[in-house]
């Protein structure tokens, strides 16, 4: 027998372990162990630079059964007029939150921090203790990989001498140097270009790396409430612009000139997507940055120079080289959500994590049928390059029209915290002629764009 016999093990109580947990909390009444290596809940949060913020509304991230934030509307800075955005320690506070007033109070809930688990067996970090457990079904919640560069060294070689350091040592290191490089252009380098210039750092004494451009998503797009008519447009634009397109590329024009995707510089066409979400405050800050570096990723940081894929520049004086440099989401292949006694929590909805693990949480409580239970959660792996964008999309949409047709999950997503969209459709009123009219040109054409794809996606 067992040490810990329980229903589910959760491997690992990061975003997607708690959101799933969560779900299955709600809508059944298994027993749950959860096991982490961390010492609490929120997985890579807990390693984030002092300065993160959530890119996506905190209204919802999170578990399903709690709010995240105050529904306000930023009032100030770059984000003036959007949804808030939660900082790390609140996200952190809110993971804490749901452990320790919602799932440890069911009795139904063991959670093993600072324990490693492996083939069937937690071992403390501390005491070194070994524990066997036997659960009806693994759940797999570390799929996503995600990389933080405050849990790795660089990805190139930095010689001695050289002052090379991790965003989340940004504040202490800033005042003793005179220059910046800004190694990165993920979330994490944008992050810490728009801290060094929002601190004070004029921009000419910034040096930003960008080793492939990105289509960034613009923040604008993903709000509800009152600005719902602005998401409802999005939705439309998305599938006119793959049925409007002249080519794959094109498709990416045609979101740009809708407002939905913009890039820092309208000369250079990305070449990288990965979800990252700005607010027009926030590119109008990053374009202030003149000396854009595009030779490629960094090989070596010597005390002189930095040596590129494509080429060597001299150090200014002062340098400090801010590694930003970590995959964050590497883009693991899917593999199917249900299988066996196992299930691997993946975004079943476009850059979803959180909406994505409670609904898979709640399909797991609802039905046992795994052949269905992998036609609703059809997984979508996360996206490197921009015509991943329409690989994810055929995915989402084939997934949306099979929830719209499942009543027990449209009553659950028009409830669902993390689901905006549905709850806000449901609540649509006559009145609101604009949302109307982008959801019928929406209607209009998901089919025709669902048709598209696979010829876009097929050309070279
Ligand atoms: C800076 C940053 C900002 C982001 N902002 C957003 C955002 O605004 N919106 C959004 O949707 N997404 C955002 N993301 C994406 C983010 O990755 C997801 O939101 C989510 O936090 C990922 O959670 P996870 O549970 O999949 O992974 P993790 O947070 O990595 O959690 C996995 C957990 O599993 C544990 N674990 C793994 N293996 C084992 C083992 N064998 N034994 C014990 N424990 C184990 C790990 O310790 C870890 O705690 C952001 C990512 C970064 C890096």
């Amino acid at each position: 027998m067992a040490d810990l016999e329980v229903d589910y093990l959760v491997i690992g109580a990061g975003a997607a372990g708690m959101a799933f947990t969560d779900s299955l909390i709600s809508d059944s009444d298994a027993t749950i162990a959860i096991v982490d290596r961390r010492h609490r809940p929120g997985g890579h949060w807990n390693d984030a630079y002092p300065f993160v913020r959530l890119h996506q509304p905190s209204a919802f991230y999170g578990v399903n059964s709690l709010p995240l934030g105050s529904g306000a509307v930023d009032a100030v800075g770059l984000n003036r007029g959007l949804a808030e955005l939660a900082s790390g320690h609140e996200v952190l506070s809110h993971f804490d939150q749901a452990m320790q007033q919602r799932f440890l109070p069911t009795g139904r809930v063991e959670f093993l921090a600072m324990t490693e688990y492996a083939e069937g067996v937690a071992t403390s970090l501390l005491s070194g203790e070994r524990r066997t457990v036997s659960s009806r079904v693994t759940v797999d919640a570390s799929y996503s990989a995600v990389q933080v560069p405050s849990r790795r060294p660089p990805s190139y070689a930095v010689d001695a001498g050289v002052a090379c350091v991790p965003l989340n040592d940004l504040p202490d290191a800033a005042p003793s140097h005179e220059s910046f490089t800004v190694v990165g252009a993920g979330k994490t380098g944008m992050d810490a270009c728009i801290w060094l210039l929002l601190n004070g750092a004029p921009p000419e004494r910034i040096r930003w790396v960008v080793p492939r451009d990105a289509w960034l998503l613009d923040r604008a797009c993903f709000q509800f409430g009152d600005a719902f008519a602005r998401t409802a447009q999005s939705l439309a634009d998305q599938v006119e612009a793959i049925t409007a397109a002249k080519d794959r590329d094109d498709v990416f024009l045609q979101l740009e000139a809708r407002g939905e995707l913009v890039r820092l510089d309208s000369d250079v066409m990305p070449t990288a997507y990965h979800c990252a979400i700005v607010s027009q405050g926030e590119l109008a800050q990053l374009r202030r940055i003149e000396d854009v570096v595009r030779m490629g990723r960094v090989t070596r940081l010597t005390p002189t120079e930095m040596q590129l894929e494509s080429g060597t520049v001299p150090n200014p004086p002062g340098t400090l080289f801010v590694d930003c440099s970590a995959a964050g989401i590497p883009g693991r292949p899917a593999r199917p959500v249900f299988s066996g006694d196992r299930i691997t929590l993946q975004w079943v909805r476009l850059c979803q994590p959180t909406f994505s693990a409670a609904l898979i949480g709640h399909v797991e409580a609802m039905d046992d049928d795994e052949q269905r239970k992998n036609w609703i959660c059809q997984p979508i792996a996360p996206p490197t390059v921009p015509s991943d964008w329409l690989r994810m999309m055929a995915v989402e949409l084939d997934n949306r029209q099979r929830w719209s047709a499942d009543a027990e999950l449209q009553r659950w997503q028009s409830a669902a915290r993390l689901d905006p969209f549905t709850s806000r459709l449901g609540a649509l009123g006559a009145h609101e002629t604009d949302a109307m009219a982008h959801l019928g040109r929406y209607l209009e054409h998901v089919g025709p764009a669902t048709e598209r794809i696979p010829d876009l996606l097929a050309q070279p």
